[in-house]
């Protein structure tokens, strides 16, 4: 497994500017998990794909294990797709992180390779930048913007948490970027709700966008007074490094795409 170069560390200075494309050994995804079937993080039922590393530290992420880069697992992208291809009964897949456009070049790949067997399948992501900045970022993450009908940007605000459909901030915009999905304004903008899967060695895990802060730690520390053993965040907490964002952060960045097309 090649160590990440200098030249891909993460630019903390970028400000709204996208993230650098990490780009891992040819073919390869670096992932925190994926899910066969998911009803609550996109329209219809998506498989999602969790990849890992992220550049933002958004206060209150509820996913702060899938922030360090050199977390996860390496898989092929020829894998992936034969997974993507062969899952029975969904619609498309959601591409969530960590960050997305870390990754672009190998997305964009993994949903060409996806489509050239199941041509019908839609592809939504997540990101934690920016349309605007996207658009400047690498040819890479111009393929995968490309390539997706949906797209939830922008950094998570936790002040700005609130009862909304596949967001969790109203700082989030939730963008169609192709025809499939171009009356999706005219869906209720509520929270899709929360999804429990339980694996087949009896591991327990959520999907879906809670309508409160602080979801996620109420439930562990839930789960860990009923005994149940819950992998503590504070390892991808110092793994992960870095200072919180902040709203004025956040707030800069506002400025700079208020008003672009
Ligand atoms: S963009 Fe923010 S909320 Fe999303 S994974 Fe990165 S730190 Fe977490």
């Amino acid at each position: 497994m090649p160590e990440p170069s200098e030249a891909n560390e993460p630019n903390e200075s970028a400000g709204p500017n996208a993230p650098n494309d990490r780009a891992e050994a040819a073919g390869t995804l670096r992932i925190s998990r994926v899910l066969d079937r998911c009803g609550v993080l996109g329209p219809g039922w998506r498989a999602v794909i969790w990849v890992q590393g992220c550049p933002l530290r958004c206060r209150g992420c509820l996913a702060e294990e899938t922030l360090p880069f050199s977390g996860g697992e390496l898989r092929p992208v020829a894998e992936l797709a034969d997974w993507l291809a062969e899952l029975p009964d969904i619609e498309g897949v959601t591409l969530s992180g960590g960050e997305p456009f870390g990754q672009a070049g190998a997305l964009a790949e993994l949903l060409d390779a996806a489509r050239a067997r199941r041509p019908g399948l839609s592809a939504m992501a997540y990101s934690g930048f920016r349309l605007e900045a996207l658009r400047r970022g690498t040819l890479a993450q111009r393929a995968l913007l490309d390539r997706l009908d949906l797209l939830v940007d922008g950094p998570y605000v936790e002040a700005r948490h609130g009862d909304l459909l596949w967001r969790g901030s109203d700082n989030q915009r939730l963008l169609p970027l192709s025809d499939r999905y171009a009356d999706i304004a005219e869906r209720a903008d509520t929270s899709a709700g929360i999804e429990v899967s339980v694996g087949a060695g009896g591991t327990f895990s959520w999907a879906g966008v809670p309508t409160a802060p602080g979801f996620r730690a109420g439930l562990e520390n839930r789960l860990g007074q009923l005994g149940y053993a819950v992998r503590p965040l504070n390892e991808a907490r110092s793994v992960a490094g870095g200072a919180d964002r902040s709203e004025r952060e956040v707030d800069e960045e506002r400025a700079e795409t208020e008003g672009t097309p």
